[in-house]
């Protein structure tokens, strides 16, 4: 008889309780009341006429949400990072060239993603940190290198601006090269127009202005993209695979195959956020996150509080990042927002850190009581830090 001694003993696992915090840094956010209730919903096979029915319902939501009427859109199973893995691996051969104008962190990870596929790379600053590309800027290097590719982020959760994508993508096509974009923190929060604006092929995700889970995101590609995708000769991960994934979300109305078990209850929430963003409206949800951050801003601003992006066109509406005068810690302050408020926000990510504080206000998080809560504890956190270091 074999002997079943164990060779490792049971560890302590134990429920772990905590008071949730209001969660206001560049990601997660809260999740709508509705949401957390869909994510309790039963689990079904995903290979059911009920499951179908949501699948169709998430994907006419994400033709919405991205303003487009392009067949090809879905949600991959994973973060925004899939999100990412997907368009760059699907639309960019190994040997093709990845033209990436580089503002941050996300960037950074674009980068280093399509090197990993054997895809080459180039990348462009600007010419000043902290802002943001102007078209004659992408313009030079789209002619210079003729890429197959752009990799871009609208807006950048790292150093809170936002990229103007008007024009962009007809200055692509302009030389043969497809428009790849990250709306992981602007979509639903900001205006987005994947068909008049030709992006070729885009990402979002779960967890930031949608107020859902992470775990989905959802992608589209354009017509042209779809094209190089049918015709192209290289082979991207088998997760992916668009052309596999097409077939399990019934792009087509042709087929149903199964690929991988989608999460239930990450669908469920999925189509809970897409309700959401459809019955306030896209204009509406737009106008909303507008309206709370500048109630944010005056807010700051009465508090002396200084903006690390000093063009106001180049702040994003989502995430807004705050240089705190000489002598404060970023980590400091971020932890006494946490002890006294109960309020999350976030320091300095790549080349923000020790330069700025990260506060996310979006979603269902933004209304004007959240915008005076945190205005109102950042001012008493200065003062605070104020004294305890005299
Ligand atoms: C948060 C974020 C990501 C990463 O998303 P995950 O869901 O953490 O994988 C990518 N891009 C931007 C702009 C983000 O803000």
């Amino acid at each position: 008889m074999t002997s079943h001694k164990l060779t490792l003993p049971e560890p302590v696992i134990r429920d772990r309780q905590f008071i949730k915090p209001l969660m206001c840094g560049p990601g997660p956010c809260d999740v709508w009341p509705s949401v957390a209730e869909a994510l309790t919903r039963p689990v079904i096979s995903p290979i059911c006429d009920e499951y179908f029915n949501v699948m169709d319902d998430i994907r006419a939501g994400i033709q919405y949400l991205f303003q487009t009427r392009s067949p090809l859109v879905l949600a991959i199973s994973g973060s925004g990072h899939t999100g990412m893995e997907t368009i760059i691996s699907n639309l960019l051969a190994p040997g093709e060239l990845l033209l990436v104008p580089n503002r941050s962190i996300w960037d950074e990870r674009a980068t280093k993603m399509a090197s990993r596929y054997g895809i080459k790379v180039e990348t462009i600053f600007t010419s000043v940190p902290f802002t943001t590309f102007s078209l004659e800027e992408i313009e030079s290097a789209l002619k210079k290198h003729r890429p197959a590719g752009m990799f871009i982020t609208h807006g950048d959760s790292s150093t809170g601006t936002i990229q103007n994508l008007e024009g962009l993508g007809k200055l692509c096509h302009k030389y043969g090269t497809l428009l790849l974009v990250d709306t992981v923190v602007s979509l639903g929060a900001v205006p987005f127009f994947m068909d008049e604006w030709g992006v070729d092929g885009v990402y979002t995700s779960g967890q930031k202005a949608l107020s859902g889970p992470a775990g989905i995101s959802p992608v589209a590609f354009s017509a042209r993209a779809e094209a190089k995708i049918n015709n192209r000769k290289h082979e991207p991960p088998f997760y992916f695979d668009m052309k596999l994934l097409a077939q399990q979300w019934n792009c087509y109305d042709k087929i149903r195959v199964y690929h991988h078990t989608l999460s239930p209850p990450l669908v469920w929430a999925l189509r809970r956020c897409l309700e959401e963003v459809i019955s306030e409206t896209l204009p509406k949800s737009w106008a909303r996150h507008a309206a709370v951050t500048a109630r944010l801003y005056k807010r700051l601003q009465e508090y002396g509080f200084q903006f690390l992006i000093k063009k106001p066109e180049d702040r994003l509406v989502t995430v807004t990042t705050i240089a705190l005068p000489r002598g404060y810690d970023y980590k400091q302050f971020v932890d006494h927002m946490r002890a006294k408020h109960n309020i999350m926000i976030m320091a300095g990510l790549g080349p923000t850190v020790g330069k700025a504080l990260r506060i996310g206000i979006m979603g269902v998080n933004s209304t004007m009581e959240v915008a005076d809560r945190v205005g109102d504890a950042m001012a008493e956190t200065m003062r605070a830090l104020t004294k305890s270091s005299l």
